[in-house]
């Protein structure tokens, strides 16, 4: 008989854990997996792919907008937020059984219900059943973390906003992080009046200031009402159910429905992670070294419940590494530098490397260059949004060592740009290369 029922239980459907669950059986292990929610995870399921559905949907009301300088005429256009809710949420189940399919292609078995760690090798279901594994992989996650303050249950979550009964005639915002910053553009453009507050002036830290500062000059001209620096004391629900929301030095904000967006926590409560000893960080990220294993060497930990870099293609890259090590003979470590990245806002921006904050205190001398340009598809619109390209570079080789920009399809020219920057290519290289004409992207190459 054999020692465990599987040779992997991997407790967690969502990116991290369905690539590892897939990849290891692939290469021959018997793997269960555990989901309490639903196949896909946070960002199928709730994050960056109905995000996206939405960010897609709200782009319509700037084309319909310019669409009559182009000679169009659009009559009776309106929109209809259930129509596009329950498109993205079909969507998302359409996702959801693909990821399933994968996994009993796979023949990885999946057992819908929660499951918590009992022992090194041993996982309890919810249904009480006790099932032994050699290796277990927690995949859990994260979860929106909400401020302790009076009132805060009658704010909503990423989690809720992708099921609104209707669309919000006055949306207040908290945060000005990833999720704030996407919502606030999506709801604004599709017609809700929006007022984004947050405790601090920092907006979307870790991106470059002057990125930052374009957007905020955006939003602000797109009627989105900015509070920076005042911090939410308390909430109050009226009879009609609209809300105020009290801040610290500033006129309450009343809205029709308040979204928090204050930052996601490690999903390990109740996870029974004392009982083999994985020990945890402060805020309940689990430890790991960079073989993704915990301090129970039976058990190892891939994606946001890690904290290391709260990304999808990371925990994806992180679950691969992981079966490639322990079930692949193919010992594997994920590369943290130079991770590229994108915040889906109205415009988007996107960057990769150091910024020049960054590069200035690391590598003393270096070189910004600019461009600061009007997109060819905003002239025919009445907005007069510019992009911003910014290429820092190392004085002392030249290298290419961060690249910032905001504007119409920045993450997708951002992602190709990321390739030359983690290839560690130089300035010379970049400006040898002739400009696609006419294209945004080609402002990469001549930059001056
Ligand atoms: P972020 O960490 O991006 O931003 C959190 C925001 O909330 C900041 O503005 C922060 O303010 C504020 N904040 C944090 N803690 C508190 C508190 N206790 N009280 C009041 N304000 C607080 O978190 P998000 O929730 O927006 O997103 C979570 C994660 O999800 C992101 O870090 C990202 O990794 C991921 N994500 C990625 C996306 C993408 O790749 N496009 C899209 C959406 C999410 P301050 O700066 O002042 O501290």
């Amino acid at each position: 008989m054999a020692e465990f029922d599987y040779d992997l239980f991997v407790i967690g459907a969502g990116s991290g854990g369905v690539r590892a669950s897939r990849v290891a059986a692939s290469y021959g292990a018997k793997v269960a997996i555990a989901e309490e929610h639903r196949v896909g995870g946070t960002c199928v399921i709730r994050g960056c792919v109905p995000k996206k559905m939405l960010v897609y949907g709200s782009g319509f009301a700037e084309s319909l907008h310019s669409a009559a300088n182009y000679g169009w005429t659009i009559e009776g256009a309106r929109f209809d937020w259930p129509v596009l809710r329950d498109f993205v949420l079909k969507d998302v189940e359409r996702l959801e059984g693909l990821y399933t399919q994968t996994l009993e292609n796979n023949r990885v078995e999946r057992f819908l219900e929660r499951a918590t760690i009992v022992g090194p090798n041993t996982v309890q279901l919810a249904s009480g059943r006790q099932i032994s594994a050699r290796y277990i992989l927690v995949a859990v996650g994260s979860w929106p973390a909400l401020p302790d303050v009076p009132g805060i249950g009658h704010a909503l979550t990423s989690n809720e906003m992708f099921h609104l009964p209707e669309l919000p005639r006055r949306l207040a915002v908290m945060g000005a992080g990833y999720i704030a910053m996407e919502f606030a553009g999506v709801f604004n453009a599709l017609g809700s009046k929006v007022t984004l507050f947050n405790r601090s002036n920092a907006v979307l830290r870790g991106y470059d200031q002057e990125i930052t500062a374009r957007l905020l000059e955006h939003a602000r001209a797109q009627g989105i009402d900015l509070r920076l620096g005042h911090a939410l004391q308390r909430i109050e629900k009226g009879a009609d159910g609209s809300l105020r929301i009290h801040l610290d030095d500033a006129a309450p904000i009343a809205a029709d429905a308040l979204l928090v967006a204050t930052g996601r926590r490690p999903k390990t409560d109740g996870l029974g992670l004392e009982n083999a000893g994985v020990e945890c960080a402060t805020g309940g990220a689990i430890r790991v070294d960079d073989q993704n294993r915990t301090t129970c060497s039976s058990i190892y930990a891939v994606g946001d419940v890690t904290d290391r870099v709260q990304l999808t293609p990371i925990a994806i890259r992180e679950g691969q590494a992981f079966a490639d090590t322990l079930f692949g003979g193919k010992p594997a470590a994920v590369d943290y530098s130079a991770i590229p990245s994108a915040v889906f806002s109205h415009p988007p921006l996107a960057g990769v490397g150091m910024t020049e904050a960054e590069a200035r205190a690391k590598l003393g001398d270096i070189s910004v260059y600019r461009s600061d340009f009007r997109p060819m598809q905003n002239i025919f619109s009445d907005r007069a949004e510019r992009g911003l390209y910014k290429m820092v570079v190392d004085d002392a080789t030249d290298r290419v060592v961060g690249l910032h920009m905001i504007g119409p399809e920045a993450p997708e020219v951002l992602q190709a740009a990321a390739i030359a920057v983690k290839a560690g290519l130089t300035k010379a290289d970049f400006d040898a290369t002739v400009a696609l004409h006419p294209s945004m992207a080609e402002e990469l190459v001549l930059m001056k």
